[in-house]
């Protein structure tokens, strides 16, 4: 018992905060480390927000460059007449943003253009020609090596931007400049949509150098922003990404974070749940435990007793040394009634034993229930008037026919009466009252009542009162247990009624 109290100890005061301590710390962890991920997947962002940023400007230059090596494979430097014929042919497919091409004669002291290929004949080619001639041929860089090798000149004239890519080719002796010319307005309002349209609505623009934007629009409001400049071809222009929105990013963070912590917080409170069940449903079979051996040496007791009676009048009568016919009678009313006892308790015994384990099997019939307790009462009226208890079975009322285990109630008002009779001897009377729904059976005494604290839990299996406690009334706590099983398989109840000025009134009811 001893140790027992001490391990509950143990288990309250030492192990349960142990575990609400390691949940707590647990749940620490998972907090810390959900804060960790998430500034990871804020750097994977970052990361991942660079990566589009470089494809995006790659997918532009391998365009352009695409374009310029369809146009390097078509043209025919050898033949000033059909220099762009064969390109033209293929032109609006191939290379749409290329709008002419020109052929300059490096070798010639004024770098003149000696053939010019155009998808649109008309003063522009003329004015691009004159730019070309005056000004784009000094930023070519066209006397450094290696002379073949395409290259790019992104520049601005009059705040219009100009795309052209030029290589150089050498033929008999004089060095020719091919020069592409693209069209910027159509890079930008044909090429920049289809290449970008793939990403998430307005997250990507071009800006210029001056930081106007091009394409695409204002990133302003959307928080961090990675721009890469254009690598080869429109090199003074960036194209800028933004980062998932700060606040689009916030606002994720921010509901995942409440859904983490409302998912700990639950399973804290599932786990903690879980250990006070534990506990409790422990604290009960170690509760049932103490009553089932206080049970056994109730039983037992009340085993002994009766037996230890019989065998003493028996041995008295056998021994011949009883005088009298009227002290004979006596003894051996005893003895019978001892025996009764014995029955009795045998019977309740099994049938409890039965209601544990869920196998009473009740037999309903029609029947009279003033004729079963008119029986219980008979069967109590011999051991009551030898103990001096005045027994008294009020008038039934008309009662009708009603389906109940016969069997099973008189067990259970015999119960009734035997406690009466046991706790609250002098004056016992048994009565059955009619209500709409039901049918009562009262059993009521003159004797000390029950304590308050009592009510409840006396119709608990093994549970003896606590004013029988020092008494040394013999008892093994399954009376009443038994009494409330068969009132419920009757659809009724069991219960002392609270109002009773003197003694107790114990009630069974049944359905109709
Ligand atoms: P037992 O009588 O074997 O102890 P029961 O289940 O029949 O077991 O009764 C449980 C307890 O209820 C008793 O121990 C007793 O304290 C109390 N009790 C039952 N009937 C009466 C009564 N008529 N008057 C006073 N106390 C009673």
């Amino acid at each position: 018992m001893a140790d027992q109290t001490r391990r509950e100890r143990l288990l309250t005061f030492l192990l349960l905060p142990i575990i609400v301590v390691a949940v707590l710390v647990l749940t620490g962890v998972m907090f810390r480390s959900s804060f960790q991920l998430e500034k990871l997947r804020e750097q994977s962002v970052v990361e991942a927000t660079l990566l589009l940023a470089n494809e995006k400007a790659d997918r532009l230059d391998k365009n352009i460059i695409d374009q310029d090596n369809a146009v390097r494979s078509t043209v025919d430097v050898t033949d000033r007449a059909g220099f762009g014929s064969r390109w033209l042919e293929t032109a609006a497919i191939q290379t749409p943003t290329v709008r002419a091409v020109f052929l300059v004669d490096l070798t010639a002291p004024g770098h003149d253009v000696v053939a010019v290929a155009s998808r649109a004949p008309g003063p522009e080619n003329e004015r691009f020609r004159r730019l070309c001639v005056e000004f784009m041929l000094q930023e070519m860089k066209i006397d450094v090596p290696p002379y073949d090798q395409l290259r790019h000149l992104h520049t601005a004239y009059r705040g219009q931007s100009y795309l052209v890519s030029h290589w150089q080719t050498e033929h008999r002796g004089r060095r020719y400049l091919t020069v592409v010319w693209h069209d910027v307005p159509r890079i930008v309002h044909d090429l920049f949509p289809t290449l970008y349209t793939d990403i998430q609505q307005g997250r990507v623009n071009v800006s210029d150098q001056d930081g106007r934007i091009v394409f695409g629009p204002s990133l302003a409001r959307r928080g961090p922003v990675l721009g890469r400049q254009f690598e080869t071809t429109l090199y003074k222009w960036t194209v800028n990404v933004s980062m998932a929105s700060g606040e689009e990013l916030a606002a994720a963070v921010q509901r995942r974070r409440v859904l983490e912590m409302v998912l700990v917080g639950l399973s804290s409170l599932v786990v903690i749940f879980g250990l006070i069940v534990i506990v409790v449903a422990a604290a009960q079979e170690r509760r049932l435990a103490n009553l089932k051996s206080d049970f056994v040496a109730n039983v037992s007791h009340e085993l002994k007793t009766p037996l230890s009676l019989v065998r003493m009048f028996s041995e008295l009568l056998q021994s011949g040394r009883v005088e009298n016919d009227e002290k004979r009678r006596q003894y051996l009313q005893i003895i019978v009634g001892e025996s009764d006892r014995l029955a009795s308790l045998i019977e309740n015994v099994l049938d409890f034993a039965k209601v544990e384990r869920g196998r009473q099997a009740y037999h309903f019939a029609e029947a009279n229930l003033g004729d079963v307790v008119t029986r219980a009462v008979d069967v109590c009226r011999l051991r009551a008037e030898r103990e001096g208890t005045e027994l008294e079975l009020e008038p039934l009322p008309a009662l009708g026919s009603v389906r109940i285990d016969e069997r099973a109630l008189e067990i259970a008002v015999i119960n009734l009466i035997d406690n009466a009779m046991k706790y609250a001897p002098g004056h016992v009377s048994v009565s059955v009252h009619s209500t709409p729904r039901t049918l009562e059976i009262r059993v009521a005494d003159r004797g000390p009542g029950i304590a308050a604290e009592d009510r409840k839990r006396i119709f608990e299996r093994f549970v003896r009162g606590k004013s029988t406690e020092g008494k040394q009334v013999r008892g093994s706590g399954i009376g009443l247990a038994l009494v409330k099983h068969i009132a419920e398989a009757h659809g009724g109840k069991a219960w002392i009624e609270p109002a009773s000025p003197q003694g107790s009134i114990f009630v069974l009811s049944v359905t109709r």
